[in-house]
C-alpha cells in the first residue's frame, strides 16, 4: 500500500462511511484526472461514472477551466466578501441571475424573478440561507408568526442541521432526530412503488402508470391546511423540492406535470417554493435548470456541486426582489440577514463558475449532452432482461437502476446485503467507479464522456450484476 494510502487510513474519517470497512480494504488513492478517466497512485485507470459525485460537468482538467482559475490565481484567491466586493462574484451574479431566466420564461404562469444572490460553500449551506431567509420573509411579509416547511419523503438537502430538518431519509436522519425543528413531509411520487398503483406488469420494463389520479399531490394540499382558527399563525411558509428528480432518495424521477402542479398549489398558499437544484442544476436534466422543464420558477433557487464544474466549494442561493426587500430598512431597524461565511464569493470559485457557464452555453456542449444522454437510455433499455434490474429511471444525464430480489414482486434486497455495495465494488475491478444509494445503482457521466466510454459504463454495470448474482 503506497505512503498515503497508510496515511489516509491512519487520519482520516471518510463521510457516509463504516470505517471499520474502510480500515480493512486498501483505498483507491486518486492522484490525477483527465476528461472522464481518473487515475490513481499505482496507475490503474477509472471511467468517473458519478461524476465525483454528481459535482463534475465537463470533465477533470478541462483547459477552459483550468486557465480560469490559472488566470485568476495570478491576481488574487480570496477576499472577503464581508465590507468588500470583488470582480469575478459581480460578474458571476449577473450571468446566474440571467441563466435562470430563459428566454421562453416571460410567458410562464406565475412568473417571478430571481434577482439576487447569496453566496456560501456548499449545498448544505446554500440550503440554510434559503431556510432561514424563507422563514423571516415569511414572518415579514406574509404575516406567518411561526413558519413551518414542507418537504418530499426521501427528500434530501444537506447534513447541516437545518437541511437535515426538512430531509426524510430515515436512514441518516433519525439518529439527529432531537436536534432537528419539525417539518411535515408529503409523500414521494416514486411511481415504481406507487401504493396507488400496485398493478404487477406484465414484462418487467412494463409500467403502467395510467390509473394515476395523481393522489400523490392530496397530501401536498393537505399539509398547506390548518386546523382552526390559528391558520395565520402556525402555516408553512415554503416547500422545499428537488425538481424533476429525488437525488439521494434513490434517484425518483417526478412524473411530468407533478412539479408545476405542487408549484400552483404551493403558490395558490401564498408559501415560497424553494428548489433545491444542487443536483439538478447546470445541464443535468437537459435544460440548464430542472424546474424550467416544467415552467416553474421558484422563489429561491438552491445551487452548489455543479456551479463550479466540480472543481472547487462553492455554493449560491437565488431569490426574488420581494425576499431582498423584506430584509432593508434603517441600520437601527436591524432587519440586516444576520448570517455569512468566509468564503463569501470566493474569486477562484466564481471564476471557475463564470468559466463553466460559459461552456455550457455552446450549442457544441448542448449537442454533445444530448447525444451522450440518447445513447445512455438506449444502452439502458439492454439492462431490462437481468432479473435483478427492478427499474430503470433515467433524467437527462442522470441515471438511477434500482436492483431487486425478484422483479416481478419488486422486492427488495434488505440493506444488510449491500447488493448497490456489491455491484460497484466489482464495477471499480473492472475499471468504473460509482456508488450506490441503497440498491440503486447511480450512473452520471461527465458531460464529456465519448461514446465509447459510456458502453463501457453499461458493459461493466451488466457484468458485474450478473457476476455478483451469480448468473451465466
Ligand atoms: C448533494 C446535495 C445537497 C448537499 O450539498 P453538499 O454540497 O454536499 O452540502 C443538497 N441537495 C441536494 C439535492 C444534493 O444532491
Amino acid at each position: 500500500m503506497s505512503h498515503a494510502a497508510n496515511l489516509d487510513k491512519k487520519y482520516i474519517w471518510h463521510p457516509f462511511t463504516q470505517m471499520k470497512d474502510w480500515i480493512k480494504q486498501k483505498p483507491i488513492v486518486i492522484c490525477e484526472g483527465k476528461g472522464a478517466v481518473l487515475k490513481d497512485d499505482q496507475g490503474n485507470k477509472y471511467l468517473d461514472a458519478n461524476s465525483s459525485i454528481w459535482t463534475n460537468l465537463h470533465g477533470h482538467a478541462h483547459p477552459v477551466l483550468n486557465k480560469a482559475i490559472q488566470g485568476q490565481l495570478t491576481r488574487i484567491s480570496h477576499s472577503s466578501g464581508l465590507g468588500l466586493a470583488n470582480e469575478p462574484s459581480s460578474f458571476l451574479s449577473q450571468k446566474l441571475t440571467r441563466a435562470a431566466h430563459p428566454a421562453s420564461s416571460a410567458r410562464w404562469n406565475n412568473m417571478v424573478r430571481l434577482k439576487k444572490v447569496f453566496y456560501s460553500d456548499n449545498g448544505s449551506t446554500a440550503m440554510e440561507v434559503a431556510l432561514k431567509l424563507a422563514y423571516e420573509a415569511a414572518r415579514r411579509t406574509r404575516g406567518i408568526r411561526h413558519p413551518g416547511f414542507v418537504s418530499v419523503k426521501g427528500g434530501y438537502h444537506g447534513d447541516t442541521v437545518g437541511a437535515v430538518s426538512v430531509g426524510h431519509i430515515d436512514l441518516f436522519h433519525k439518529s439527529f432526530s432531537g436536534l432537528l425543528f419539525k417539518s411535515k413531509s408529503v409523500m414521494s411520487p416514486y411511481c415504481y412503488r406507487c401504493p396507488h398503483n400496485r398493478a404487477t406488469p406484465e414484462r418487467q420494463d412494463a409500467r403502467d402508470y395510467r390509473k394515476c389520479k395523481w393522489e400523490c399531490l392530496d397530501p401536498v394540499e393537505s399539509a398547506f391546511r390548518t386546523r382552526g382558527g390559528n391558520s395565520r399563525t402556525r402555516k408553512p411558509a415554503a416547500m422545499v423540492v428537488e425538481p424533476l428528480m429525488q437525488g439521494a432518495a434513490g434517484m425518483i424521477p417526478q412524473p411530468k406535470g407533478w412539479l408545476s402542479r405542487v408549484a400552483e398549489i404551493v403558490r395558490g398558499q401564498g408559501a415560497f417554493l424553494i428548489a433545491d437544484e444542487v443536483m439538478t442544476g447546470f445541464g443535468r436534466t437537459g435544460t440548464l435548470f430542472a424546474s424550467h422543464q416544467e415552467k416553474v420558477q421558484p422563489d429561491f433557487m438552491v445551487l452548489a456541486k455543479g456551479l463550479t464544474g466540480g472543481y472547487l466549494p462553492m455554493a449560491a442561493t437565488l431569490m426574488t426582489q420581494e425576499v431582498f426587500d423584506a430584509f432593508l430598512g434603517d441600520y437601527g431597524e436591524f432587519k440586516t440577514f444576520f448570517h455569512g461565511h468566509s468564503y463569501f464569493g470566493n474569486q477562484l470559485g466564481s471564476a471557475v463558475a463564470d468559466a463553466s457557464l460559459g461552456l455550457l452555453s455552446l450549442p457544441d456542449n448542448r449537442r454533445k449532452r444530448k447525444n451522450l444522454e440518447k445513447e445512455l437510455r438506449r444502452l439502458l433499455k439492454g439492462l431490462w432482461v437481468l432479473p435483478q434490474v427492478g427499474d430503470i429511471r433515467q433524467v437527462g444525464l442522470i441515471a438511477g437502476i434500482e436492483l431487486v430480489k425478484d422483479w416481478k414482486s419488486r422486492l427488495s434486497f434488505p440493506l444488510k446485503d449491500q447488493a448497490g455495495i456489491r455491484v460497484c465494488q466489482k464495477m471499480a475491478e473492472k475499471g468504473v467507479l460509482t456508488r450506490p444509494i441503497g440498491n440503486v445503482v447511480l450512473l452520471m457521466p461527465p458531460y464529456c464522456t465519448t461514446i465509447a466510454q459510456v458502453r463501457k459504463m453499461v458493459r461493466v454495470l451488466e457484468e458485474s450484476v450478473t457476476e455478483v448474482f451469480n448468473q451465466t
